[in-house]
């Protein structure tokens, strides 16, 4: 790496207020603590920030209370001016915002900036919908009287986000909370909040108030979390992240009967049928598996390919992972980057030595890369993978592409639906028939039909059963935010 790439590396991550953002204010956590970023393909400390506690979370709440009424009543066009503008500041500083995401999560600096254009665009999408807000008005069935709906901002809201995508997931919640009329205490992951840092200081140029938008960040997050929680200010829960982590949430939302939206954790099937154009399977299945090094609520975990095309799909997607340059993020040319941190990379080794010590055949990869520092672990695919193999099971969450084979749809449908999952499935098919009947059938949010990747802010992103409440982005993205009231009257 040339001087003036470190130079840059440097003034990126200096260039980031390292406060707690609260009522308007950068401030540092009561008595003073901080905690250090990682970057995770060397180990080493980027920086420090704020190790926010109870106390700063009950300013943030004052804050956030305190702005709520005054912004519910702001026009809605201003709103969506603010977001619009938002929207522009990001595509603008859309290069040094992508460095520093892979300073701090890895992934390389393309896909960075695909995530910054992926996330300013959660903003244009919902700066049009700020004044779409609407209602209803009828006469009521017996000609008595009338019947008014409107709809209003549910109030101050607690949005905790995940570090795999440590800017979308923030504006996929702040915009349609800006968009409603909601003030709101963002708690990014702790790897992760210098991405949400820039964001908020982008906020505040593009106009919005103080109050409205509060950051906290910690390496405490139920201390912080809680109080919050068990604050009767607070309406509203909006959580990216485990399942784990969601269903305690879940259980202490129960206390104040908060709104709940709920993004967790996938399990997600990619199908390949006897039909299906294998050039777009493997195509779609290298997208699926591949970004975010894996790294995705909507990583392909669990591949299941018609015998008769199993062997060619499987040389096919292993040459194409196989040849991916693995390397450090900011580096030219660097397709795969590390893992988020040790844990996460001694996970994806402990899955694979289980398949592998159950039979399943490492075409590529299988071993996690020890000889550099960092968390890096190489694009691997599994064949023979047994059906009781755990990584069948769990999220993988890495670049790992276990294949099954099938005889019968039905039974790709059977094993599809075999988890308590039910984020996204991938079906590959030429036949129309074909699709309808897997679409119908699979229980899961969403399914890419022939496409490997689903995500737009255009639609309703979100997942059944253990996999979520509730829907992020479309049209229906910023009810999540929006209580409706009915009014009877007598006329
Ligand atoms: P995680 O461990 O559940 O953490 C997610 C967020 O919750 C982080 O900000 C974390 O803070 C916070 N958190 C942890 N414990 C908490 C508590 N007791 N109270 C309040 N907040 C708490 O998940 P992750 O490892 O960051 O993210 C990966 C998971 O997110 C995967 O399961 C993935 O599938 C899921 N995900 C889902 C979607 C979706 O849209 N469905 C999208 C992206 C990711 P700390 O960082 O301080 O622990």
């Amino acid at each position: 790496m040339s001087d003036m790439d470190v130079k840059r590396e440097q003034l990126v991550v200096e260039r980031v207020p390292k406060g707690l953002l609260i009522g308007g204010r950068w401030r540092p956590a009561s008595g003073g603590r901080e905690y250090e970023v990682e970057d995770p393909s060397t180990g080493r400390a980027l920086c420090a920030v704020p190790d926010a506690g109870a106390e700063d979370a009950a300013a943030a709440m004052d804050a956030a209370a305190g702005a709520a009424a005054g912004w519910a009543a702001t026009a809605p066009r201003e709103r969506g001016e603010i977001l619009r503008a938002a929207y522009e500041l990001l595509v603008e500083r859309q290069d040094d915002l992508a460095l520093l995401m892979t300073l701090e999560m890895g992934k390389p600096v393309a896909e960075s900036r695909g995530e910054i254009l992926y996330a300013a665009e959660f903003f244009r999408w919902f700066a049009e919908e700020a004044v779409r807000i609407d209602g209803g008005w009828k006469t009521a069935p017996d000609g008595n009287g009338r019947i008014w709906i409107m709809r209003q901002p549910v109030g101050p809201a607690l949005l905790i986000t995940p570090w795999n995508f440590p800017t979308a997931m923030g504006t996929r919640k702040i915009g349609p909370a800006v968009a409603a009329g909601c003030t709101m205490i963002v708690k990014p992951a702790h790897q992760t909040p210098l991405s949400m840092l820039a964001l908020a200081e982008i906020m505040g140029q593009a106009g919005l108030p103080d109050g409205v938008l509060n950051v906290l960040t910690t390496t405490r997050p139920g201390e912080v979390c809680g109080p919050l929680l068990r604050d009767g200010r607070l309406r509203k829960l909006s959580f990216t992240g485990s399942t784990r982590v969601g269903r305690g949430l879940i259980e202490q939302s129960a206390e104040n009967v908060l709104r709940t939206s709920m993004e967790l954790g996938g399990n997600a099937p990619l199908i390949v049928c006897e039909d299906a154009d294998l050039d777009k399977a493997v195509e779609g299945a290298a997208i699926a598996k591949m970004r975010n090094v894996g790294e995705a609520c909507t990583s392909a975990n669990r591949m299941y390919v018609h015998a008769s095309l199993a062997g060619a799909f499987t040389e096919r997607l292993a040459g194409k992972l196989g040849s991916m340059v693995v390397g450090r993020g900011s580096e030219p040319g660097v397709q795969v980057g590390p893992l988020i941190d040790a844990a996460g990379r001694d996970k994806v080794d402990a899955l694979v030595r289980d398949a592998v010590a159950g039979g399943a055949r490492a075409v590529t990869g299988g071993e996690p890369l020890a000889e550099r520092p960092g968390y890096f672990y190489p694009p691997t695919v599994l064949a023979d993978v047994p059906p009781d193999a755990r990584l069948l099971k769990e999220e993988i969450f890495g670049p790992v592409a276990p294949i099954v084979t099938f005889e019968h749809d039905d039974q790709a449908i059977a094993m599809a639906n075999d988890t308590v999952f039910g984020l996204v499935s991938y079906v590959f098919t030429e036949s129309l028939r074909r699709a309808v009947r897997y679409a119908e059938s699979l229980e899961s949010g969403m399914v890419g039909l022939n496409k490997g990747m689903v995500s737009t802010p255009a639609a309703p992103f979100g997942g059944v059963k253990q996999s979520g409440l509730g829907r992020e982005g479309g049209g229906v993205g910023i009810e999540e935010y929006l209580e409706v009231k009915y009014v009877a009257l007598d006329v």
